[in-house]
């Protein structure tokens, strides 16, 4: 079986096999990695997942892409330890589920990849003796989820960037109470100034010295993993063929290319809810066809989605026939008719946002966050415009609530219970770097740091 291969959105690198797309992160001309072509699952594989566990199902979804490079029966160990912890879809109302993500070590979804991710890496590196450096930027919960799944695995260090003051206190904690191979920077600033700097970095002749890579979701290492979970609440809650919504919150647009990546793969979905905060370029886009990102992003209380120019939207104008740089500007537009098909988006303020856990709670007893809360409004703004049918709906919830303490507590009137996984690291004495949003300063860091 020949290694399938991967191919920069920007169209100027070559195309690498998956290891080579991992270890990279960016490809050289800043594009990012896509699938040449995206492999098929037969309708008789996806029925056979409703008889099988999660691990199972991402396994069988995974060994698409690892082919020849990662043997089975070490990819099957691999899934077998990163998914050891329940994924649960709770009913909703009749046909519609909430499926929690929140259940991994970081009480957040992105645990899924960073999990997969970090094992693949450790495998890489071991096999060719390698030291690699992961930068990573953060809006709150991919730093502690990179931070957790790294922390001691050998050739890697983690420096993980993060705006000072946008995440929560257990969203600091969860990533600055880890020591080892781990670095935490709190950076005065933007999440898009964490998340440029990082790119400049990686592009920056006057580290070539330093092997850098990537753990953002701009690493097709993350968004892979995030297409199983989609595979698996289908298997769950619909028939074996019946396509299924799926409301995701949105900021890097990573989550929701995974549910993209499923479809690309045989999933049948019957449409993409998209919702983002009152960050809201790609609603606009979509609409209009004329993408404008937000500068400076606009902060809300979906902290992790404070995303002004979401780096993922050049995979999905690729997956529809388009180009968009890494700056944002189209090349070629994608089919807008085949995306507004597929894709419904919406914007929801902050005021819905509370709504929305308070009506959430009200109706149904079940508990969201802020994220979570945008799933469900979205869900709502769509179902406004076009009834349901008899099609099952899973609405994600991305975070656990106990990350957002006060905002819960606000208005359902108590604190959400902690998860005893988290509770450890909150009691943990913190250490971190502080630095301005200056690359200068964070270069000389990085030297420092390799010295
Ligand atoms: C990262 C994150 C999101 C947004 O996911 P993207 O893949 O960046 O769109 C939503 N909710 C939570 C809790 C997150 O941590």
């Amino acid at each position: 079986m020949s290694a399938l291969l991967f191919r920069s959105t920007n169209g100027q690198s070559p195309a690498v096999n998956l290891r080579e797309a991992l270890l990279r992160g960016q490809a050289p001309d800043r594009g990012l990695y896509l699938p040449e072509k995206f492999p098929p699952l037969a309708p008789a594989e996806i029925a056979a997942f409703a008889r099988l566990p999660y691990h199972e199902i991402a396994f069988r979804v995974l060994s698409k892409y690892t082919g020849s490079i990662i043997p089975s029966d070490a990819l099957a160990a691999m899934c077998h330890s990163a998914y050891n912890f329940p994924v649960p879809l709770e009913i909703v109302n009749v046909r519609v589920f909430l499926m929690r993500l929140d259940q991994g070590p970081t009480a957040s979804f992105k645990d899924f990849a960073a999990q997969m991710m970090a094992r693949m890496f450790g495998r890489f590196l071991q096999e060719d003796g390698r030291q690699v450096t992961i930068l990573t930027a953060t809006s709150g919960d991919t730093g502690a989820a990179v931070a957790h799944a790294f922390h001691k695995i050998p050739g890697v260090r983690v420096i993980v960037l993060f705006p000072a003051a946008e995440v929560s206190e257990s969203q600091r904690k969860l990533m600055t109470t880890l020591k080892d191979n781990v670095r935490t920077v709190a950076i005065d600033g933007k999440f898009d100034d964490c998340q440029a700097m990082v790119k400049q970095a990686f592009a920056d002749p006057a580290l070539k010295d330093i092997p850098l890579s990537s753990a953002n979701s701009i690493n097709i290492g993350r968004l892979l993993p995030q297409s199983v979970y989609y595979f698996y609440a289908a298997s769950r809650v619909a028939q074996a063929g019946e396509p299924v919504f799926f409301s995701i919150p949105s900021g890097n647009f990573g989550d929701m290319m995974g549910a993209v990546v499923a479809r690309e793969m045989g999933l049948p979905v019957k449409k993409i809810i998209a919702s983002v905060n009152d960050n809201d370029a790609f609603p606009r886009f979509l609409a209009s066809g004329t993408y404008r990102k937000i500068a400076p992003s606009r902060n809300s209380l979906s902290n992790a989605m404070n995303v002004g120019h979401p780096s993922n939207l050049a995979r999905l104008v690729a997956v529809y026939g388009g180009q968009m740089d890494e700056t944002g500007r189209l090349h070629r537009q994608p089919d807008l008719a085949a995306m507004r098909r597929d894709i419904f988006s919406t914007s929801i303020s902050d005021a819905r946002t509370v709504a929305g856990v308070r009506e959430f709670w009200n109706n149904f007893q079940l508990l969201l966050e802020p994220h979570g809360s945008v799933a469900w409004q979205g869900f709502q703004d769509w179902t406004a415009v076009e009834p349901l049918g008899t099609s099952p709906a899973v609405l994600v919830e991305t975070a656990n609530p106990a990350k957002f303490p006060e905002e819960v507590e606000k208005v359902v009137g108590w604190a959400p219970d902690v998860p005893t996984n988290m509770l450890a690291s909150l009691r943990l004495p913190e250490d971190y770097d502080r630095l301005d949003a200056d690359y200068g300063k964070f270069r000389e860091y990085l030297v420092q740091q390799h010295a």
